[in-house]
């Protein structure tokens, strides 16, 4: 069999061109069988697989972003009330220190007054104190006594006159608590320089602020400074005052394992090649963010879970707020999918194989059975032909033969009249034996001749009505005696209510005998012969020839219906009586089949139709 598409046969590979070796052929359908079945699975598989990995990855998307957009509300309300509150704060302190108001401040009483009514309002003011514009402090009221201190040095000192407004980073100082500084510088109405209003404030009042901002959907809210120095406590990840552990590292060196089971990591995508991503670009359009100093990543704890890290800088403070949530990607929901999506999967693959396997092994059969029909039918073909070809043969040597045979014969009888006419002579008696001879060989060579004469044009058929038991009993009549001498029992498993038929009755008779002297000549002493008959339809009847005899070999089983094909000893078979009953049936309409095997017999199946034109 040739494949015109090549690639299709180099996917399936089809037989080989020894068709008629069983275990060649036998290997070459499991071949097929098996390609067939990858092949199908590969076809199948392939989008099935392409579409969980992207609802995988869509899903997971989906969630980060539904995360993300929430933890990003959240950063924004929380970012939007600490600006106000610190901005309260600056206004607070640039409306005490009124430009006009410096020789009041300079008086410690009033200074005093003034503090006291904002330590009323805001009770974690520490202290206030004024510097002229030398850079001495000038008045003070606080705990410690710090008059005369001199901050010109101080970096504070020269960023507060330059910008007009300074807040100062968290930091613990002598005092040895938490605190920052507001200052601002106003310039002299009536001479040169400017003086400075300095208010230190309890670190405590940040930390109330993002207390009440924190919620239990994140893991953790705090405030650092530029150097990630944490400015109020974290609940996690670090101490107020030290800078934190968790930041934005160059690289992390991911292990995908801890995230996800095993078995999903394969579609884990993002994470397996994106290990710690930045995903402020996914964010640009969410408008809080894109205005602000904004960094949003995936990170790693040391813990090895995987947390959402959201750092935004405070306008106007030296600060960053900073947020910290666990991924959801830990969350049940995403495990569920992740569980569901597997076991729809793993059903959908089980599902697949098991009807591929029957597909496969389904078609392959199919093949299998129409290659034996066709090899069949190929073989009854080509028997045909070579009878009818065989015939043509024969017929033309009897044909040719028959002309000498009649003169011989002729010739015979008229030296029998001579014989008449003729008295006695010596060895009159012997030459009358010889002649007999002739006559008795030239009558032997007719009936070859007329048989082989009837094989090729099989002699016209005279249709009669007939009962094939009662025919089947006149057949085992002619050769009862044999069988009986041979000690063969020939039974009959006849039914009564099979058809009558019409057919031909010598050419019938002539088929059945052979096929039982075939019988006896395979038992040869001792054996069974069972003739049976039955109704197949209204149509139809079958006869069935079985004996015990020696049984015939496949191969044997194939050539029998050759003509000339004998494993008798010469003089005893011509291996035409097959070959003769089945043109025969043939022509009758009907069918033969053998089945046998060796050692234990042969049964011949016959069917013949009941009218046949
Ligand atoms: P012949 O009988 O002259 O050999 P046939 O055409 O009748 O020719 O038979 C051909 C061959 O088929 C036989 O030589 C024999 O080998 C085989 N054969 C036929 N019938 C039987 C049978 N009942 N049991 C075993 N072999 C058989």
């Amino acid at each position: 069999m040739k494949w015109n598409n090549r690639w299709l046969s180099r996917l399936l590979p089809f037989f080989g061109d020894n068709m008629a070796n069983n275990v060649v052929l036998e290997k070459d359908y499991a071949n097929f069988a098996r390609s067939l079945f990858i092949l199908l699975l590969v076809l199948v598989l392939t989008p099935l697989t392409i579409i969980s990995g992207l609802s995988h990855y869509q899903y997971k998307q989906l969630l980060q972003k539904e995360e993300l957009t929430q933890l990003m509300l959240n950063i924004e309300q929380a970012e939007s009330t600490i600006e106000r509150f610190v901005s309260k704060l600056q206004s607070v302190v640039r409306f005490v220190g009124s430009a006009d108001r410096y020789e009041e401040l300079l008086n410690p009483d009033k200074l005093k007054a003034l503090f006291t009514r904002l330590q009323e309002e805001y009770p974690d003011f520490a202290d206030i104190e004024i510097i002229d514009s030398q850079g001495k402090q000038k008045s003070y009221i606080g705990p410690y006594k710090l008059v005369g201190y001199d901050h010109t040095e101080q970096q504070w000192y020269q960023e507060v006159l330059n910008r007009g407004v300074y807040i100062s980073h968290v930091f613990s100082g002598y005092r040895q608590v938490p605190h920052f500084v507001i200052a601002v510088s106003r310039k002299h109405l009536d001479r040169e320089g400017s003086w400075v209003l300095r208010v230190t404030i309890d670190g405590k009042i940040l930390q109330r602020y993002v207390d009440t901002i924190s919620t239990t959907s994140v893991a953790d809210i705090y405030m650092v400074d530029a150097d990630n120095v944490a400015q109020t406590q974290p609940r996690k990840f670090g101490k107020l005052g030290q800078k934190i552990r968790l930041h934005v590292p160059e690289k992390v060196n991911y292990d995908s394992s801890t995230i996800l089971p095993i078995a999903l990591s394969f579609f884990d995508f993002k994470h397996l090649e994106k290990v710690n991503y930045d995903l402020s670009n996914d964010f640009s359009e969410h408008e809080g963010i894109a205005q602000k100093d904004a960094k949003i990543s995936v990170l790693k704890t040391e813990q090895g879970t995987d947390v959402l890290y959201v750092d935004v800088a405070l306008k106007n403070t030296p600060w960053h707020l900073v947020m910290v949530k666990e991924l959801y990607i830990h969350g049940n929901a995403w495990f569920f999918f992740q569980l569901r999506l597997f076991f729809i999967l793993f059903s959908c693959i089980i599902i697949a194989v098991l009807v591929i396997l029957k597909i496969s092994t389904g078609i392959t059969a199919y093949i299998r059975e129409g290659d034996r029909k066709r090899e069949h039918f190929l073989a009854e073909a080509e028997s045909a032909s070579k009878l009818a070809s065989i015939g043509q043969l024969a017929a033309g040597v009897a044909h040719e033969i028959n002309n000498p045979l009649s003169i011989i014969n002729q010739k015979a009888g008229l030296v029998e009249d001579y014989f008449e006419m003729t008295g006695p002579f010596q060895y009159k008696k012997e030459m009358q034996g010889a002649l007999d001879g002739i006559q008795e060989s030239v009558l032997r060579c007719k009936t070859i001749t007329h048989r082989l004469l009837g094989f090729a044009r099989h002699t016209d058929v005279q249709t009669e009505e007939i009962e094939i038991n009662v025919l089947l009993k006149e057949v085992v009549a002619f050769l009862a005696k044999e069988a009986t001498y041979n000690q063969i029992s020939i039974d009959f498993d006849l039914d009564d209510t099979v058809q009558n038929i019409f057919s031909d009755r010598s050419q019938l008779q002539q088929v059945f005998l052979n096929i039982v002297n075939n019988a006896v000549d395979a038992i040869g002493k001792n054996g069974r012969i069972l003739l049976s008959s039955s109704k197949i339809d209204q149509d139809t009847i079958k006869i069935k020839i079985t004996d015990t005899g020696e049984g015939m070999s496949a191969d044997v089983q194939r050539r029998i219906f050759d003509p000339f094909f004998t494993t008798k000893e010469t003089g005893k078979g011509t291996g035409l009586g097959l070959s003769i009953s089945y043109g025969i049936l043939k022509k009758l309409g009907g069918t033969i089949k053998v089945q046998s095997e060796i050692g234990k017999g042969t049964t011949f199946v016959i069917t013949l139709p009941v009218t046949h034109d």
